[in-house]
């Protein structure tokens, strides 16, 4: 693996367990850990998901993934590259895969030997926190984060939708919204967290004015805790399968509406919680 040519994530639907790509919301290089290199797997289906269809005959293994860490770790410290995080994202939802609490442990072990200063990071859209045990596993992990040195984990949850009707849209999942959205408050009352949230357009229709109405209040139901660390606004800006898909295409809205997005819940929320804007 050349370190120094790596500037997207494709190779993840090669099979890759891990793959170094230069992440805007990393500001630098992230080495991201892909649980699902045979085929995807999640519990949504977003229409503006990045990941294409694949199929490969790899499978998933703590030692194999171990290997790579190391591998692709000691490559970027003999390119004098800053590994600013590893993260648990690929090929779907990280959390519901059998090999989710081992890989973790793992990952942060190879963290605190070899990039110490990097964060460890898992994107999730919250399935885990239906469960028990992964529950507890993120709240613990996430417990400890610390602002000064961010050593432990920091878990990045997706939050596209405040209604139940445009998750059904931007999220096509049979979770149901009230379930998951109880989960991420529990979660929310006990441990630091920050909130992705994609906008997009669906077959050509941006976001109603209740929709977000009803987002910005959630964020800020989320926040009142103290445990909320960021909000991340994000607009497509890469190209998605679901672009073809007539029943239900994502598209990207104007960077403004982002903006004025970002601005209201700015207005709303204390200034130490930034609000970014990736379009
Ligand atoms: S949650 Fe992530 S991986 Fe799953 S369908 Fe949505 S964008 Fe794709």
């Amino acid at each position: 693996m050349n370190i120094g040519s790596v500037e997207n994530h494709r190779s993840r639907e090669g099979g890759a367990l891990v793959y170094p790509v230069y992440s805007r919301r990393s500001r630098g290089l992230s080495v991201g850990v892909n649980l699902f290199p045979d085929a995807k797997v999640c519990t949504f289906d977003c229409p503006y998901c990045e990941v294409f269809p694949f199929k490969t005959d790899i499978s998933f293994s703590v030692d194999s993934m171990t290997s790579a860490l190391w591998e692709v770790i000691s490559e970027a410290h003999a390119h004098r590259e800053e590994v600013r995080d590893i993260c648990f994202s690929g090929n779907g939802e990280p959390t519901i895969s059998p090999h989710f609490p081992a890989a973790l442990q793992a990952a942060a072990q190879i963290r605190d030997e070899l990039v110490p200063a990097a964060a460890l990071v898992v994107i999730t859209n919250g399935t885990g926190l239906l469960n028990d045990q992964t529950f507890a596993l993120l709240r613990n992990a996430a417990a400890d984060w610390e602002p000064v040195d961010s050593l432990a984990l920091k878990l990045w949850l997706k939050l596209d939708a405040g209604t139940e009707g445009w998750y059904a849209k931007m999220d096509r999942s049979a979770i149901p919204f009230d379930r998951l959205t109880a989960a991420i408050k529990s979660f929310a009352a006990r441990a630091p967290f920050t909130i992705q949230t994609m906008i997009c357009a669906i077959n050509g229709e941006p976001p109603p004015a209740e929709e977000e109405a009803a987002w910005e209040r959630l964020v800020l139901e989320l926040s009142a805790s103290g445990y909320l660390t960021g909000i991340q606004i994000y607009g497509m800006a890469r190209p998605s399968p679901g672009s073809g898909d007539r029943m239900s295409h994502a598209s990207q809205v104007p960077a403004a509406v982002l903006e004025e997005r970002a601005g209201s819940l700015r207005a709303a929320l204390p200034e130490s919680i930034p609000v970014e804007v990736f379009p």
